[in-house]
């Protein structure tokens, strides 16, 4: 294993997503499936998750193609997880028209030795009791990236606690960490989520940016790169949180680290589904990443902790 190789952990699905009068049936997601094609070119990917006998062909190829490693992935009989998504006209509001969990049911995510040692872990999105078994199958000083959704802040508030006081980084969307805080100020509410356990949280704020607080009283923000049209925006967090581990692993700054996390969820938005990420070249990722670098904007020493 190498030693810039991360872990990531999270769904791996087939989607239909219903996008104005298109519906694309069998699609491949999950959010482990974004993230992995959003780092896998730039640091080599470890899975740990679970699909059914019924995961196409060519999604088996994807994971081929992007991975390091499969020792950790399950194939059970059965069927795979499945999501089913409606968007709202403006993109930015989306409703869940099925989750069927498959062979996800009785996951329990087991990390063979080798996958206990990184130093670099993405917990996409999942249930938080999968999260923190991951967790307890890591080593103690790795830097635990994780995402999260609003169901789990309605549905398994504690368990998701019980996760973001374990990990380094949480990467939220700008209403759930309103909703989970209570507070619509974000530099209160960076505040309150840095006092549950992360030393940084980064806000996610769809076409407005992100914005990163550490606890070190740093804030550091970011515009978006400007695309023609958004084609479907389903994995754009997963997408960023899969370039933003890979520049950490490769040793990169933070503020390097929300460039490729925006460039690449940038690519993921503009074809349905992974085609974006799939078709993509690292020119083109490269040169997104210089356009993105001039909209960082660094407050050093805020006060807002
Ligand atoms: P995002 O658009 O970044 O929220 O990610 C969308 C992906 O998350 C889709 O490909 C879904 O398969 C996956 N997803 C949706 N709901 C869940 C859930 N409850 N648990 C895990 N993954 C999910």
């Amino acid at each position: 294993m190498q030693n810039n190789s991360i872990l990531i952990a999270g769904s791996i699905a087939l989607d239909t997503i219903e996008i104005g009068n298109e519906k694309y049936g069998n699609l491949l997601g999950g959010s482990t499936t974004y993230a992995m094609l959003a780092a896998g070119r730039f640091v080599p990917v470890h899975i740990v998750g679970i699909i059914g006998d019924d995961f196409p062909r060519t999604g088996h190829a994807l994971f081929n193609k992007y991975a390091a490693d499969l020792t950790d992935l399950e194939i059970q009989k059965g069927k795979t997880f499945s999501w089913g998504g409606r968007y709202h006209e403006n993109f930015d509001d989306r409703d869940t028209l099925f989750t069927d969990l498959g062979v996800f049911g009785d996951y329990k995510p087991k990390l063979s030795e080798i996958n206990q040692k990184h130093q670099y872990i993405f917990l996409a999105n999942i249930h938080p009791v999968l999260q923190e078994l991951v967790i307890d199958q890591s080593q103690p000083d790795a830097l635990i990236v994780v995402d999260t959704m609003n169901l789990w802040i309605t549905t398994t508030l504690k368990e998701l606690l019980s996760v973001i006081k374990k990990i380094t980084v949480l990467l939220i969307n700008e209403s759930e960490a309103i909703m989970l805080t209570k507070n619509s100020n974000l530099d209160e509410a960076a505040k309150a989520l840095i006092a549950l356990g992360p030393n940084t949280i980064v806000i996610k704020r769809g076409s407005k940016g992100a914005i990163l607080y550490n606890s070190s009283q740093k804030k550091v923000s970011i515009g978006v790169y400007p695309i023609k049209r958004v084609a479907d925006p389903t994995g754009a967090g997963d997408s960023f949180g899969g370039g933003f581990i890979a520049a950490l692993a490769q040793g990169k700054s933070y503020e390097e680290a929300l460039v490729l996390g925006t460039a690449t969820a940038s690519i993921c938005v503009e074809e349905v589904g992974v085609s974006g990420l799939d078709k993509t070249t690292i020119s083109e990722i490269n040169h997104r990443k210089k356009i993105l670098q001039n909209s960082l904007h660094l407050e050093n020493q805020v006060n807002f902790l």
